[in-house]
């Protein structure tokens, strides 16, 4: 080390693109510029040094002073070699730093007059310089850890280094620093000054190299990750190739992808689905798990998620489909526009739920087809006729074998649109047992907080069912479980007289099958009389549907004879019924041919609408025995066991032994035993056959009565009134007693009805007897 001093020297300069050199450092450069090549060959015949600054733009060719730094570095030439071209390579290793002070030469090459600084001691220390010392090897030793890029041996040699100007200067020259960076350490003269500032420096570059190092990382594991899949897919698809099966899974799986984008599903739905399609791939083709995801999949992409029909909302449209498709039904119709024109108003689905309660065949699911076509919406039937699995609603979880979707998804997925009218047919048919209970899943269904999100087991996900306008339907409300009653709009819909019977067969029914069997109107003519007959002779119910199927026989039939037969019109008239539709059916079910002991009718409301049934009662000698025949409920029996202890508190007034409960044995038997009958409205019949056989007096044959009684003899109201009175209009009955608190009930009645029937209200079981005994003709046989 020299001694430092001002000194001055004359010397050649070449300006460096791109790299500093400082004091110590050994570098290798190449130099091709003429102006510097000629500096290299004065230097040489000299004392080979040279003046090394940095450029400040490493673009400039032809730098003039103002290009390049006036701080630079004296440093001796060490080796030179000549490189193909015009180029040498040099070798040079830095001296000292110096200033420029006059530039005494531009060309041929530049030659300046630097000084050395005087009164820097490049070795002198301090306490400051050596904590900076001790920062500076510790945060290099850091560097060298993340930067990766230099050998630890490197830190070994630092660490010997005990002249801290000079330690500073090797540092600088290890790392990577940018130019102006390292142009400033090489203007720091003062040893401290340029230890702070490359310490600084380091720090910031550990910094910037640590993010760098993390970012680095993450597309790393980004494009592993990638070209990973791409790899064993192509592997995959070469072995799968190689097996001889399909390559199609490959492509399948790249349309559902498409598929699954469009649906645009919330993050954590889009990925549980993607993973689910991923599996396909690494299934083996052939394996029945291909089917299981294959399936699954194919049922999320059927659902209409996104898919809805725009609302029509219009009541003079509503009215004029209901009025078109359905006959009568006013109240009915009337209701309906009440209710569409409230969920109108309220802009909202939520709200009660229709529920259309009433016998088979009375028009209602056609009555929510017209309200579905009406409003613009899809229509979708669902049974829950027996349905007492909750697993039928909700699904099976994946994991069963031959999982499925519930019923609901199943209807959803038919109907192909979000917003559908989906009927639930039967909901009073719902039964539950040890598999769960059906109706809670229907509560949440039904639920408008809930029902949102609905989540069948087998889809996993949730489906939104709050657009869907829910209708049910009953044959009657006693079984229809509590609270979901609660959530319904009830609207009854009895059956039908036979004088509306014929006007819907006439109006709605024939001329839509003699459409459907693809006749014309002039080939076929049904006479009033016919229509009719088929009516009373051919069905039995409350609707009309066996009717339809019976007038739909008859088409068949006549377009059979207009082709076989090439008959030009087919008439039907009651004469020749029979070829068309067979022997009657029913026969026409009378009243009894006379007035008997022990024998009294009611009327009972059965599935499929009114019906009359006779009770007969035998007394015998016995014990009090009670029994019952005829497939009779308990509720039925209980009623006879009421009918037996007001008949005790009768025995004065009709003479009879007061004993008759220890010594008789009564036998009560309700004929046509195949349907089960329950119900307490046969009480005051019950009653009345019991006290007609223990008496011997008559009941009249005209008159029929329903009723439940008490053990007091009070008469209670009954349900399905005017059924009932259909029924007994049927069987010829021109006399009914009913519950006197069932009056209010008659205004359903038709009136061409009413007039011939005569309808008695009671209070009493007294009153019944009243009406009913034919007392004073007592016929002792
Ligand atoms: P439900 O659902 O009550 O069992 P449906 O709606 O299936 O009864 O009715 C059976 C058939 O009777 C259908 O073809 C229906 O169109 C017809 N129908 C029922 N009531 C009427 C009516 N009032 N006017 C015209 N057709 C009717």
């Amino acid at each position: 080390m020299e001694e430092k001093s001002i000194k001055t020297r004359t010397i050649p300069l070449i300006p460096l693109r791109g790299v500093t050199i400082f004091p110590y450092m050994v570098l290798h450069f190449d130099v091709g510029r003429e102006r510097s090549i000629n500096a290299l060959e004065e230097a040489m015949v000299n004392d080979q040094l040279v003046f090394l600054v940095s450029q400040k733009d490493v673009e400039v060719n032809a730098p003039k002073p103002e290009d390049f730094y006036h701080t630079g570095t004296i440093s001796k030439i060490k080796q030179m070699l000549k490189l193909p071209g015009d180029t040498i390579r040099v070798l040079v290793e830095g001296i000292s730093r110096a200033k420029i002070s006059d530039i005494t030469q531009e060309t041929p090459y530049f030659t300046v007059e630097v000084e050395e600084q005087e009164g820097f001691k490049e070795e002198e220390t301090n306490e400051e310089i050596e904590a900076l010392m001790r920062g500076v090897l510790e945060a290099f030793e850091n560097y060298i850890d993340v930067s990766n890029k230099i050998s630890s041996e490197v830190l070994l040699a630092m660490n010997e280094i005990e002249v801290p100007g000079r330690l500073a200067d090797m540092v600088a020259s290890n790392i990577v620093l940018k130019p102006t960076q390292n142009q400033q350490i090489l203007e720091a003269f003062d040893v401290t000054e340029r230890l702070e500032v490359l310490y600084k420096y380091i720090l910031e570059e550990i910094q910037i190299l640590e993010i760098e190092k993390k970012i680095n990382s993450r597309v790393k594991k980004q494009i592993n990750k990638v070209q990973k899949e791409y790899y064993l897919r192509e592997q995959l698809k070469a072995i799968q190739k190689e097996l001889g099966e399909d390559e199609g899974l490959v492509e399948e799986v790249d349309e559902y992808k498409q598929q699954l984008k469009k649906l645009k599903f919330p993050k954590d739905i889009h990925d549980k689905v993607q993973r689910e399609v991923d599996r396909l791939l690494k299934l083996a083709p052939s394996s029945a798990e291909v089917g299981v995801v294959r399936n699954y999949v194919d049922w999320i992409f059927n659902l209409p998620w996104k898919k809805e029909t725009k609302d029509r909302l219009d009541l003079k449209v509503s009215s004029k489909i209901l009025d078109d498709d359905h006959y009568g039904l006013e109240k009915v119709k009337e209701r309906i526009l009440e209710y569409l024109a409230i969920r109108q108003l309220s802009k909202s689905m939520k709200g009660p739920i229709l529920c259309l309660v009433g016998p088979p065949g009375v028009g209602k699911t056609s009555i929510a087809k017209s309200i579905a076509a009406s409003l613009n919406r899809k229509f979708v039937r669902m049974s829950l006729g027996g349905v007492r699995d909750e697993a039928e609603i909700r699904g099976h979880r994946r994991t069963y074998v031959g999982a499925m979707p519930g019923r609901l998804i199943s209807a959803m997925r038919q109907v192909g649109s979000k917003n559908p009218v989906l009927l639930l047919d039967e909901i009073d048919k719902l039964a539950s047992d040890f598999r769960g209970d059906p109706a809670s899943a229907l509560l949440e269904v039904l639920d408008p907080e809930q029902n949102n999100t609905f989540t069948d087991h087998y889809l996993e996900i949730p489906f939104n069912l709050s657009k869907v306008m829910f209708i049910t339907t009953a044959n009657s409300l006693d079984t229809i479980p509590r609270p979901l009653l609660d959530r319904m709009e009830v609207i009854r819909i009895a059956g039908y007289t036979e004088e509306e019977k014929y006007k819907i067969a006439d109006k709605y029914l024939l001329p839509k099958q003699v459409k459907e069997h693809g006749l014309k109107k002039d080939q076929i003519q049904v006479s009033e009389k016919a229509i009719r007959d088929i009516v009373t002779y051919y069905t039995r119910e409350s609707g009309v549907r066996n009717l339809e199927r019976q007038i739909a026989n008859v088409c068949r039939k006549a377009a059979k004879r207009i082709v076989e037969e090439k008959v030009k019109t087919v008439r039907v008239m009651p004469n020749n019924l029979n070829k068309y539709l067979g022997k009657k059916i029913y026969s026409f079910e009378m009243m009894n041919e006379k007035d008997e002991v022990g024998v009294a009718r009611g009327l009972a409301w059965t599935a499929v609408g009114g019906d009359t049934l006779s009770i007969e009662v035998t007394p015998m000698k016995g014990k009090g025995k009670l029994s019952l025949t005829g497939r009779l409920g308990d509720v039925m029996k209980e009623s006879a066991q009421a009918a037996i202890s007001y008949t005790r508190s009768k025995v004065e007034e009709f003479e009879i032994d007061p004993d008759f409960h220890e010594k008789v044995d009564l036998h009560i038997h309700v004929p046509e035993g195949a349907t089960p009958k329950d119900g307490p409205s046969a009480g005051i019949t019950m009653a009345t056959a019991v006290i007609s056989a223990l008496t011997n007096i008559p009941v009249r044959k005209d008159i029929a009565m329903t009723g439940e009684i008490t053990l007091r003899g009070r008469v209670l109201p009954i349900g399905g009134v005017k059924e009932k009175v259909l029924a007994a209009k049927r069987a010829g009955i021109k006399n009914i007693i009913l519950p006197m608190e069932n009056k209010k009930d008659a205004d359903d009645i038709p009136e061409n009805i009413r007039k011939t029937i005569k309808l008695n209200f009671v209070d009493h079981m007294d009153e019944v007897l009243e009406y009913a005994l034919k007392r004073g003709e007592n016929n002792e046989d």
